[in-house]
């Protein structure tokens, strides 16, 4: 019966993790995958994480129950709060639902279901380019047309603010909208304030509906508030909204799967028959979330003194990053690589768009041991004091043949 199935094309990202697994040279670098790592190159555990996870072992009280089909109620609160702001209008006009997801993923998934099927929406945007499972999500959602929004202008490097605009301005009315609400995945590029601005000026004229995918808060700036400011202004300039959350990379929970899908109403009266109908959705999928990564977000932001310790190390892990890009630009310059190379350290967040063509990724990836993406992406936080003049000087060699 199986011999109707064709091969589905490879998930790039988890295909490079197992040649970078299978290779046994010693220098070899992955630059494909966007998870943090130490200076010694090392996954990273935060120390609050750990500390935390020990309580939770400790705790008597404790057990495996199944949580609720929305989710826990303390965590969706927290979660809800701090990409909000606890003092934001919304959450005090009691207009906001929260859900708990199985991380962004979830998150965006449920959302896109939920639009697609509940709210009838036809058309999707996704920016171009995006993270690549925002056009598949989309797709099997049940959007009738999945679109792309030109993002970046390869030849200066930046925001493609024109063309966004213009082509927002002849979206379908009611066409929903992803947006990136910080560190851009993958071109490391945000709107400005000005230009977030006129991005919700040209959405709200076409009654777009907007879907934050907000899976790097703390990233782009090292401040977990700053980099919330996109959600938050769409939310005081009236617009009912979704955004996705994930505690993945801010948290370093990448497999516990914790997240939440934020929902902003205009009216809190519709909130019942919105959950009831998230509530069917989700029992026909997974019937209810994991607790583990949850319980950890929750002790973390349920406590002062654990959220400041978080804080603290979300600022300098992206501080380390930071570094990173100033090094391995600097070598660049050093060795006279053609090109110029000052985009690496203006760009944010965990990724350089680094302009190296597929051609470039392929030798980096077969002579140098060297993994990243076909479209020139790479994890800035796989970079370490150690491996970066390596990095430098083969993409050197491979720009210059
Ligand atoms: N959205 C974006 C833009 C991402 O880059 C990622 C992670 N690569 C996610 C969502 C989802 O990550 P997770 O499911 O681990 O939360």
């Amino acid at each position: 019966a199986f011999s109707v199935i064709k091969p589905a094309p490879p998930v790039e990202i988890f295909h490079m993790i197992k040649l970078f697994q299978d290779d046994k040279d010693p220098k070899k670098v992955n630059l494909s995958v966007g998870a943090y790592r130490t200076d010694e190159g090392k996954p990273y555990v935060l120390p609050i994480i750990k500390k935390c996870e020990k309580e939770l072992v400790n705790d008597p009280k404790l057990n495996h129950e199944y949580l609720p089909i929305l989710g826990d109620p303390q965590y969706r609160k927290l979660a809800m709060e701090l990409l909000l702001g606890k003092d934001n209008c919304a959450i005090i006009e009691e207009r906001v639902l929260p859900i708990q997801t199985i991380s962004g993923t979830g998150a965006v998934r449920v959302g896109c279901d939920f639009l697609a099927k509940c709210m009838k929406r036809r058309v999707a945007y996704c920016s171009n380019p995006t993270w690549e499972n925002h056009f598949g999500i989309c797709r099997t959602a049940g959007f009738k047309k999945v679109k792309g929004y030109t993002y970046w202008n390869p030849k200066k490097r930046n925001l493609a603010i024109c063309k966004l605009l213009s082509e927002l301005a002849e979206a379908p009315e009611g066409s929903v909208v992803i947006l990136h609400a910080s560190a851009h995945n993958p071109t490391g590029t945000d709107p400005s304030r000005k230009q977030w601005k006129q991005i919700a000026e040209v959405m709200k004229s076409r009654n777009l509906f907007p879907f934050f995918d907000t899976a790097y808060q703390g990233f782009a700036s090292g401040d977990i508030d700053r980099d919330a400011w996109p959600v938050r202004y769409f939310i005081k300039e009236g617009f009912e909204l979704l955004a996705a959350q994930s505690f993945s990379k801010n948290m370093g929970l990448y497999c516990e799967r914790a997240g939440c899908l934020v929902l902003v109403l205009n009216d809190k009266k519709h909130i019942p028959n919105v959950a009831s109908q998230l509530t069917l959705l989700v029992r026909q999928n997974y019937s209810n979330p994991p607790a583990h990564g949850i319980r950890l977000v929750t002790k973390v932001l349920g406590c002062e003194e654990n959220r400041c310790e978080w804080a603290s190390t979300v600022k300098k892990m992206s501080s380390r990053i930071k570094e990173m890009r100033k090094a391995l630009s600097e070598k660049l310059v050093e060795l006279e690589t053609p090109g110029k190379w000052d985009h690496i350290v203006k760009q944010i967040g965990m990724f350089s768009f680094t302009g190296l063509k597929p051609q470039h990724a392929e030798k980096l990836i077969n002579d140098k041991h060297i993994y990243m993406l076909k479209s020139g992406r790479i994890n800035v936080c796989a970079l370490t004091t150690k491996n970066v003049e390596y990095v430098a000087q083969s993409i050197n060699e491979v720009v210059k043949a």
